[in-house]
């Protein structure tokens, strides 16, 4: 009865309830699973190596457990390769609900999957070492690695590993910038443990400003929350921290309650300055309806354990402000260990280790690099201009035609993706629209120095892809997928014909597709970009937002745990304890 009534007064007081209940039945049985339904898909030939006349097979290490190195483990045929995959965390962390786990509204354990669990499913055997990977040894193809497992246990707990092929997806760490007391005075919000030290964190702040011993102005500091860093992170953690103050604390600390801000400072004009402007706008208009202030233009200079310094970039006006607790959440810095890679290889002077279009480390024939820690270098059409000259130019008469480039024009698309961007965004339609001289009049025929002036703005459509976890898991998989089919395809190359040089390139390199993303700005409301530029603002968003989340968890259990933790909420209520 007592369960009846608390569900009967929870749908009284939250209508949303009886959706949200809605929503875990068709989220739990009917949106695509991410995980499950792919890890049944994988076939090959089963292992054996007992027959001498079997080549040995290859060795592949992983490198790093997180979106980029489990998905590619997911689709990996493992029966084709010896694998070996080494992180420091033995689970995978569903990284876009941390913000959700620093308030409670998800718990921690809800958003994670133990390696081994997603590994024992895979066809093959696969290998996981919990341990840190120190330094990749390119010349020797080995890597060292350490056990980070507490070292009160006998063993030295290093060791290292041979590859034929390494896989690195080790992401990235925080990016401080270098500035004084960030390190040391802020929380950051990049692993599982930062977000149950800034649960912690927060209700410390709470109690702290209700003992009696405070002034005004104490507790006012005290329950100060500052954000630095207006991109989604940051706005989604100012968001679920005000929902939980709103819906939560302010029922339990009622008498501080006046004293609570939440400052998000932006060095940007705008937060969420990477979405549309609408949803830029919306998330600011939102806000100041909250309550929580914005303050754009900003950079920190420093932060120390009462103050955090910051100037206007407009005025140069530099100001301090005594915080509670700061959330860093700026952006991400390649870590060191990939930082000595690029060194060894020559890649010293960049800031992400750079790959090609098929995700080869630059330089490094069996080195292949996915997520967070790398970027990709496209090709320029402008180096290649010549070449593709060459190619097109079939009846090697120094002029080319419109009909001669369409022969190539397929081989160009896929080689050089900024080719057809840059069309779609003249509009044009016909060819023959690039043959056209300054004056606009139409050419038969064109030289290389026509050419090199129609193609010459193409580049400029090239863009880095984002650090995102959508980015991270198509690399992850796109790389299985290449690893699966690697004899096949050495035997019958799928790719675009070589322009320099002779043959066809093996695999079709890498393309993203981007499904939209999202923004929670709290009180039930959220952003999203979708594809085919729809912006979408508001409550039914965030029911968007519920499916698609709880669709995307990589397994059975840590969706059922999710929906019942955002169905806790709604019923319940978020736990303050500090645990
Ligand atoms: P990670 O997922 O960071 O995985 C790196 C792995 O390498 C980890 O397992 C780590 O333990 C391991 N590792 C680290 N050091 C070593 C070492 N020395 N040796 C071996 N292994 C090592 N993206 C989205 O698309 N949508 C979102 O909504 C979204 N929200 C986010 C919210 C937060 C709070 C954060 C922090 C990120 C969010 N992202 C989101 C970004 C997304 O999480 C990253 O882009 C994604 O995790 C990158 O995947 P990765 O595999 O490159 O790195
Ligand atoms: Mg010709």
């Amino acid at each position: 009865m007592r369960f009846a009534s608390f569900f009967t007064r929870g749908f009284q007081r939250h209508p949303s309830c009886s959706k949200i209940l809605l929503l875990c039945t068709l989220s739990g049985g009917g949106l695509l699973s991410y995980s499950e339904s792919q890890s049944e898909s994988i076939t090959g030939p089963p292992a054996s190596n007992t027959n001498s006349d079997v080549p040995a097979k290859k060795k592949v290490v992983v490198l790093g457990t997180g979106w980029g190195g489990t998905s590619f483990l997911k689709d990996l045929n493992a029966s084709l390769y010896d694998v070996q995959v080494v992180s420091p965390c033995n689970y995978f962390a569903f990284t876009p609900l941390l913000p959700s786990v620093t308030c409670g509204t998800v718990e921690a354990r809800s958003i994670v999957e133990p390696v081994r669990n997603m590994v024992k499913k895979r066809k093959g055997d696969i290998k996981f070492w919990e341990a840190e990977c120190l330094k990749i040894d390119h010349a020797n193809k080995t890597v060292l690695c350490r056990s980070n497992i507490g070292n009160n246990l006998v063993g030295s707990g290093e060791f290292s590993l041979e590859y034929d092929y390494l896989v690195v997806a080790i992401g990235a760490q925080v990016n401080t910038f270098n500035t004084p007391g960030v390190k040391e005075h802020c929380h950051f919000l990049k692993e599982v443990e930062d977000a149950q030290k800034i649960r912690r964190a927060v209700i410390d702040c709470f109690e702290k400003a209700v003992l009696p011993s405070l002034s005004d102005e104490e507790r006012r500091t005290n329950l100060h929350f500052v954000v630095v860093g207006g991109g989604p992170t940051g706005v989604e953690f100012a968001a679920e921290l005000h929902d939980h103050f709103q819906e939560d604390l302010v029922n339990l600390y009622p008498s501080v309650k006046d004293f609570v801000k939440i400052t998000v400072i932006q060095s940007g004009d705008h937060i969420l300055n990477t979405f549309d402007e609408r949803i830029s706008l919306f998330a600011e208009e939102k806000f100041g309806r909250d309550g929580i202030k914005v303050q754009t233009g900003c950079r920190v200079l420093s932060v120390d354990d009462k103050n955090i310094t910051m100037k206007a970039k407009s005025t140069g006006e530099i100001c301090s402000v005594p915080h509670g607790l700061v959330i860093w959440s700026t952006g991400i810095a390649t870590r060191p260990v990939v930082r000595d890679f690029m060194e060894q290889i020559g890649q010293g002077k960049r800031h992400v280790l750079a790959t090609n279009e098929w995700l080869r480390v630059k330089g490094c024939e069996s080195v292949y690099a996915i997520g967070d820690c790398s970027s990709i270098d496209q090709q320029k059409i402008m180096d290649d201009i010549s070449a593709i000259f060459e190619a097109a130019d079939k009846d090697k008469s120094g002029t080319l035609t419109v009909a001669e480039l369409k022969d190539v024009l397929d081989d160009i698309i896929v080689r050089y993706p900024q080719f057809e961007l840059y069309l779609k965004s003249k509009h044009i339609l016909d060819l023959s629209t690039l043959w056209k001289d300054s004056e606009g009049n139409y050419r038969e025929e064109i030289d290389i120095e026509g050419f090199k002036m129609a193609l010459s703005h193409m580049d400029s459509q090239m863009k880095s892809l984002p650090a995102t976890a959508q980015v991270a898991s198509q690399q992850g998989e796109y790389l299985a997928r290449c690893f699966n089919r690697m004899h096949q395809c050495e035997e019958h190359p799928e790719g675009p014909r070589r322009f320099k040089g002779s043959g066809r390139h093996t695999f079709l390199p890498f393309r993203y597709k981007h499904f939209g993303q999202f923004a929670p700005l709290g009180g039930e409301q959220a952003a999203a970009e979708l594809p085919g530029d729809w912006v979408a603002m508001g409550h039914s968003t965030q029911w968007l937002w519920y499916s698609v989340y709880a669709s995307k968890q990589v397994s059975w259990r840590t969706r059922m745990l999710v929906i019942s933790d955002w169905t806790r909420r709604f019923i319940f209520g978020r736990d303050s304890s500090r645990i």
